[in-house]
Formats: C-alpha cells, sequence, structure tokens
C-alpha cells in the first residue's frame, strides 16, 4: 500500500531523522541489490523510532526495520512505505565503569569492538570483522571463530512495532541460539544494547582482533558484494563444506556466483538482481538436498 505522501511529508517535518525519497536501498545493503524505498527514515533519535512506528500504524503503512543492510536481500522492486535504517543514526556509546558497554543500535560492530579495545575488555574480539550494525547483530545473534553475541550480551533496549512503547530486557530474560533470537518473532525495534566484558589485556585483544581479521580476509571472497555466509550452519556439518562437496563453487545464475574461494558465500559479480540470486540459492539448496538429505536454511533475510 502506498502512502499519502502531504501526511508523511508534514509528519518528517517534525521528526529528528534524516528523510530519503525513493532511496534505491542496493545503496543501503552490502549485496548491492536492491530497488527504491518509498521513503528512508534515519532516526538520530529513539523518539524518532517511536513517533515512526506510531505513524506507521495510524496510517496503516508498511515499516520495515534495517540495519547496516549486511544480511539482507531486497527484492528489485524495492520496498513500499517507511524503510527505517537504524543504522548511522542512534550512535551512542558509553562505558559505565563495570565493564559494561552501552551502544546504540545503529553504531557499528567494528566501532563497539575498538571501544572495547580501548578500554582494555574483552569478550567482543570475534565481532570485529562482522560488518553489521550493533542492533543488526543482536536481532540475528551474529557470531564467528567461537563467539557469539549472547556470550557478552548484558541487555536490550526495544521500542515495540504494536504500540511504540519502550522495552528494556535483561539478556537472562532473553532466549538467544545459533542466529536465533525472539525479536524475530516480535519483530520488535532495537534500539539499543548493553554488552558485559571482563578487563583484560590491551594487547592481546588488538592481537585478537588482527588475527581474526586476517583469518577472515585470507578466507573470504570481500572484494565482492555479498551477505556473508547465505545458508545457516546445518545440525551436521557445514554449509560450505557440503556446497563445495557437491561441487556447486562458481554455479552462476546471471550476475550471481557461489564463491570460489568460500562456497557458503554467494556474490553479486554482474549486477545480479533478486531473482539471480534467488534462483542461485534455490538451485544450491535443491543440489545439496539432493545428494546430501539435508535442507539448507537460509541466513540471509529476504526483504
Ligand atoms: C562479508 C560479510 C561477512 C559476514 N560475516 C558474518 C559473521 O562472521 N558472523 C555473522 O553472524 N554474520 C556475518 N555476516 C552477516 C551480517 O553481517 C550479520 O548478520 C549482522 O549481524 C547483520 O547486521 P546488520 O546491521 O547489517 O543487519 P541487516 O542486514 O540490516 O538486517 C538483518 C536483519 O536484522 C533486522 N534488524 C536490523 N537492525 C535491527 C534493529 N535495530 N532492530 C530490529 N531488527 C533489526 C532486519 O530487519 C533484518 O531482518 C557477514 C556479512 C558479510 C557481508
Amino acid at each position: 500500500m502506498s502512502m499519502d505522501c502531504a501526511l508523511f511529508e508534514a509528519f518528517a517535518k517534525t521528526l529528528e531523522a534524516e528523510v530519503l525519497t525513493e532511496e534505491p536501498l542496493k545503496n543501503h545493503c552490502s549485496f548491492k541489490i536492491g530497488g527504491p524505498a518509498e521513503r528512508l527514515v534515519i532516526p538520530k533519535k529513539e523518539s524518532a523510532v517511536i513517533q515512526t512506528v506510531q505513524f506507521a500504524r495510524e496510517n496503516n503503512v508498511p515499516l520495515t526495520v534495517l540495519g547496516n543492510g549486511s544480511n539482507v536481500l531486497i527484492r528489485d522492486e524495492g520496498l513500499r512505505g517507511i524503510v527505517l535504517k537504524l543504522a548511522g543514526g542512534l550512535c551512542s556509546l558509553a562505558h559505565t565503569g563495570d565493564g559494561t558497554i552501552s551502544a546504540g543500535a545503529g553504531l557499528s560492530l567494528k566501532k563497539l569492538c575498538m571501544f572495547a579495545e580501548e578500554r582494555s575488555l574483552t569478550g567482543l574480539e570475534f565481532a570485529y570483522g562482522i560488518p553489521g550494525s550493533v542492533g543488526g547483530a543482536v536481532y540475528m545473534n551474529a557470531g564467528a571463530y567461537g563467539g557469539e553475541i549472547k556470550n557478552v550480551l548484558a541487555g536490550v533496549r526495544t521500542v515495540s512495532l504494536t504500540d511504540g512503547s519502550v522495552r528494556e530486557y535483561p539478556a537472562g530474560q532473553l532466549s538467544l541460539s545459533y542466529r536465533h533470537t525472539p525479536f524475530m518473532e516480535t519483530k520488535e525495534i532495537i534500539t539499543a544494547a548493553h554488552f558485559r566484558l571482563t578487563p583484560g589485556d590491551k594487547d592481546a585483544i588488538t592481537q585478537q582482533m588482527r588475527t581474526l581479521l586476517a583469518k577472515r580476509k585470507a578466507s573470504q571472497p570481500l572484494e565482492y558484494p555479498s551477505a556473508g555466509s547465505t545458508f545457516k550452519r546445518p545440525q551436521v556439518g557445514y554449509a560450505a563444506a557440503m556446497i563445495e562437496q557437491c561441487g556447486l563453487k562458481g554455479l552462476r545464475v546471471g550476475g550471481a556466483e557461489v564463491s570460489r574461494k568460500h562456497a557458503g558465500f554467494v556474490l553479486n559479480t554482474d549486477n545480479a538482481s533478486f531473482e539471480d540470486v534467488r534462483k542461485l540459492m534455490e538451485q544450491i539448496q535443491s543440489r545439496v538436498f539432493a545428494e546430501t538429505g539435508v535442507m539448507l536454511e537460509p541466513e540471509v533475510e529476504i526483504l
């Protein structure tokens, strides 16, 4: 459903946010695929998130939440209504002195990790090379190299999509598991998160961050647009190993290709469309299923 433009313009004037019209979403995601957002809103304050939720509800306007766009595949026809992009806005960062860091949902994980490093706090080194926002990482329970957000999460602050109310959850109340969080069902908007870290040795923290980043660069095709690992780790084995064993490295549909460097990555090597990637993902799933009996589940979220 399209929205009433005059009504939105009047509302947008009251909003502490950057507002863009018919903004190409390929410029806001790591896959570099996706048509325009009817309106892209980047809130500068949590109050702007609440106001946007209320406007969308009252006027029956679809609302899509985006972080840094590093785990999404967006349709070529784009998204109608409002896309609320948290990354770049809500970037607060504070150390409360007891090993707890509080960060706005729009802050990059990289900045969060560097902030912890500067204060000799250990626990977030695994996240240094993950190209997401704090909110996106919490939503996905992002993880790498044996680390996971849930191991360092102390609490989450959200805005309800139902009524715009603010909620605070201690991490103990949240059931987080491999690439799954309750926010996937409740569809709350994460506006901030608190992380509990441990005092450590600054040089060791720096060294670990460098080592893991180097491992990433050596094993991942970071020179091409992608959304990282396309599929979740199945209950048995690894998605990338299965895709490779099925001989699918280099398989192409249009401008989308299974990486030859890391079979878990689908790349946009030549102006791939949404359909190119979707069809390639389906081909991978059916070939892997036929040969191994395992149905790979997408990790990438389709918007
Ligand atoms: C090169 C590369 C390497 C990667 N490596 C890893 C890795 O090692 N480990 C890993 O776990 N992931 C990895 N990823 C995937 C991705 O970076 C993570 O999933 C990341 O946490 C996504 O964060 P984002 O801000 O980009 O979220 P987005 O991609 O913008 O959004 C992902 C989902 O989260 C929701 N969302 C985002 N922000 C919020 C919010 N504030 N409140 C509510 N919902 C929200 C969106 O609606 C969407 O459903 C990689 C991606 C790339 C491109």
